[in-house]
């Protein structure tokens, strides 16, 4: 089951061409905007521009959540067989934490390696204002409570809060539960799986706005923030770069040792997953193109398509891990914070969960900024100063956010022998 969008044609143009399209016509327009518009309107016309990827955005998050449940449940119904579905999540769960906590170690290695907070001269009082609401608020997140937000009070709230992790807790226990009653559950599970093809529907028909949207989302971009945000946070800018770039040949190696395949169909083949991931910024408005064309293109089984990609989908986020790595390491030096010894593990575990919790939407993981920084005593006010650059490294760290939930797919469906090897090595 996945939303069929490759054959969505307009002018000839297939979706990720489109979505080429888009982003290349927004960056004229914000340009325009920019180099033509009174200063003091620029502002109000790039809101406009924004309003139509907000719609999109709003769209996605209307579906998204009851999506992923229905998903999950088919997907861990399908393997009936409590030993199968045990062997598949252990293996994907280990696999995504394993990767997770690895970025972390990248990302720190990066920032003690370049060094991108040392010389910065940060005003404090001056950032505090530029601090979003959500990172204010994650100020006083600890680990324990980060545990306990995992198990939701109420399925209905989680799912109106768009709480993914609780939504996944939720499902992984219903699934489970369905399967333990056997045919006294058909009725439930045949209802779920009609539930799951109306919600992929809905998406399929959604995502062919994404050109749209991503044309508004770069028109505002390019015309309110320009690219000189970069040079002043230059350095960080490339170190975050650089590490994604490691990460992505990492994925690579990964499927040459565990999965014993050649990476190259895989790297051609999500081509089109990662032009979606980069334009939109959003790990869970690809998660549609990514299950299709994991399926139709690299020969990935339905069970884990269904099952270990959207998990991935929410837990995990390794662009995001290595960051959020870099950031606190960009904080501690900017603001000379000696970190001792003791900081580094609860740093690597903070960045994890961090990673495990952020909403794969654009900026989703500014909330867990603050969470990291306080863990390390570092003030979370200068996360203000990489607003700036926040939303183009998004755009990269989804990518590999979405890679890295394809490559353990894939691993995982290989490893089980569920995957179609001729389809992955086909031209197409
Ligand atoms: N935008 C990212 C995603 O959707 C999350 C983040 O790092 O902000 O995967």
């Amino acid at each position: 089951m996945a939303a069929e969008t490759s054959d969505f044609r307009i002018l000839g143009l297939n979706q990720w061409q489109q979505v080429l399209l888009g982003m290349i016509l927004g960056i004229i327009a914000g340009i325009l905007i920019k180099t033509q518009a009174a200063p003091e309107n620029i502002a109000v016309i790039a809101e406009r521009f924004r309003t139509i990827g907000s719609i999109f955005f709003n769209l996605i998050k209307m579906v998204i959540a009851p999506l992923i449940f229905f998903a999950l449940i088919s997907g861990i119904t399908s393997m009936s067989d409590p030993n199968t579905f045990k062997r598949i999540g252990v293996k994907a769960v280990s696999a995504y934490f394993m990767t997770a906590m690895f970025a972390v170690v990248l990302g720190i290695a990066f920032g003690l390696i370049f060094q991108p907070g040392v010389g910065m001269d940060i005003d404090v009082s001056s950032l505090a204002s530029a601090l979003p609401d959500a990172a204010k608020n994650s100020h006083e997140m600890h680990i324990g409570e980060f545990l306990m937000s995992l198990i939701p009070t109420n399925f209905f709230k989680a799912l109106s809060e768009d709480q993914y992790l609780q939504i996944v807790v939720f499902s992984i226990f219903t699934g489970l539960i369905m399967n333990s009653l056997g045919d006294n559950a058909k009725g439930a599970r045949d209802v779920i799986n009609s539930f799951a093809k109306v919600f992929f529907k809905m998406i399929e028909l959604i995502v062919r706005l994404a050109p749209l949207a991503i044309f508004g989302f770069m028109a505002w971009m390019v015309a309110v923030q320009g690219v000189d945000v970069i040079q002043k946070l230059a350095i960080l800018f490339v170190c975050v770069l650089a590490a994604c770039f490691t990460q992505y040949i990492i994925f690579g190696v990964l499927i040459i040792l565990f999965a014993r395949l050649s990476p190259m169909p895989f790297f051609k083949k999500m081509a089109s997953t990662q032009i979606m991931a980069f334009s939109t910024s959003s790990s869970k408005a690809t998660l549609s193109t990514a299950m299709r064309e994991i399926q139709e293109r690299c020969g990935v089984s339905e069970k884990s398509a269904n099952f270990v990609l959207p998990l991935g989908a929410c837990i995990n986020m390794d662009g995001t891990a290595i960051y959020l790595g870099i950031c606190a390491m960009f904080f501690a030096q900017a603001f000379g914070v000696e970190l001792s010894w003791t900081a580094y593990p609860i740093l690597i575990l903070t960045c994890t969960l961090g990673s495990i919790g952020a909403a794969g939407i654009p900026s989703g993981s500014i909330i867990f900024m603050g969470m990291v920084l306080h863990s390390i005593g570092v003030p979370i006010e200068g996360i203000g100063l990489i607003l700036g650059i926040d939303r183009l490294l998004d755009m990269v760290r989804t990518t590999i956010n979405i890679t890295g939930d394809c490559a353990i797919t894939m691993i995982v469906d290989k490893s089980e022998n569920l995957m179609d090897v001729e389809k992955y090595y086909s031209k197409d």
